[in-house]
């Protein structure tokens, strides 16, 4: 017979990181995620060989008091929430307690920050392992997290990543959809010592002009659409502006960039009159409501979520796209004729 015994919590971490860590582009998800929810104002992101090498971002918000810099890359610590009631509406974009613990399993972190109202910065370092004691630390405020060689110690999971431009590739993808989310906040991105984007705090559609394209911009209509609770706004591309490819779908549900087969159904449906079938339509929308009326706790990584009432939100972001869609001039008579 085998002996069943608990696993050592590094290995618990080396696990858990194989689906909240997947590639160097999940990891900078996390980490501009918890930046946002320090309530940054400004942004920066260095990369170098697509994130594997070192991933660096510097924010300018709340901080993390020295006292606390250890426990903040502990596995399943959060300051975000502490009861059931608390998960049921959760505002926040983390709330699971485990990227910081995740990524210090798999890569080398120093975890650097200055706490609003601290005299002094305060950083720890974690080599693949528990974080040693807080040192002090120049830094004018914020938070600066670096990750620096990232699976030194999973040579399997290390093999699985790919080319450094398709890694940076997929990072620049996690960037784009984190900074759409966010227009009213600044941020650069620089790759191998390059400027990639710079962005300052902006209003939407100059946002999703940046970093779509102007071409987007000009051959897409605003939307916005509210019903009972529910809020719809945003762009969404002309049917003359439809791609071969599903590359130009963005849609928020509460800020977060998700994939969900109900929403690209409605929205489909929405297209369906105006649109060749092997055409895809291109849009960046958000999606708001209640965040009681929906689970974000269905995956690790939250891409996929659950409404409580899945039939309504289909019905409203069906009817809402159609109805921008027809108001552009009467080309779309299934619309008209509801
Ligand atoms: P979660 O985001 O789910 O709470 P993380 O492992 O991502 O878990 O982060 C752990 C904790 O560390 C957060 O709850 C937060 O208190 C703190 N933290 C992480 N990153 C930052 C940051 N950039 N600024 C301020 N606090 C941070
Ligand atoms: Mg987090």
């Amino acid at each position: 017979m085998s002996v069943i015994q608990l696993l050592p919590d590094l290995l618990i971490s080396q696990i858990a990181a194989g689906e909240v860590v997947e590639r160097p582009a999940s990891a900078l998800k996390e980490l501009l995620e918890n930046s946002l929810d320090a309530g940054a104002t400004e942004i920066r992101v260095q990369l170098e060989q697509g994130g594997i090498k070192l991933m660096r971002v510097a924010d300018n918000g709340a901080g993390i008091a020295s006292a606390q810099l250890q426990i903040a890359l502990a596995r399943h610590a959060t300051s975000k929430i502490a009861s059931l009631e608390d998960l049921e509406r959760v505002a926040s974009l983390g709330f699971r307690g485990e990227a910081l613990a995740s990524i210090a399993a798999v890569g080398r972190v120093r975890l650097a920050s200055r706490a609003v109202g601290a005299d002094h910065a305060h950083q720890v370092l974690a080599d693949g392992g528990r974080p040693g004691e807080p040192q002090p630390t120049a830094l004018a405020a914020g938070t600066t997290i670096e990750v620096r060689d990232l699976y030194f110690n999973t040579p399997a999971r290390r093999k699985f990543l790919k080319s450094e431009a398709t890694e940076y590739g997929h990072s620049e993808e996690a960037f784009r959809r984190i900074a759409l989310a966010r227009p009213d906040v600044a941020f650069s991105l620089q790759h191998n010592g390059r400027a990639q984007h710079h962005l300052r705090s902006e209003d939407a559609r100059r946002r999703i002009g940046a970093l779509l394209g102007d071409e987007f911009a000009a051959c897409a209509l605003e939307i916005d659409e509210s019903a009972a609770g529910l809020r719809l706004t945003g762009m969404s591309a002309l049917p003359a502006y439809s791609r071969a490819s599903r590359d130009a779908q963005y849609f928020f549900v509460n800020g977060r960039f998700v994939r969900d087969k109900l929403i690209a159904h409605a929205l489909r449906q929405a297209y369906r009159d105006v649109l060749h079938h092997d055409r895809h339509p291109a849009y960046c929308l958000f999606f708001d409501l209640d965040p009681a009326l929906v689970d974000v706790n269905v995956h690790p990584a939250k891409i996929e979520v659950r409404f409580r009432d899945g039939r309504a939100v289909h019905q409203f972001l069906y009817h809402a796209l159609n109805k921008a869609l027809a108001g552009r001039g009467g080309e779309n008579p299934a619309a008209q004729a509801q």
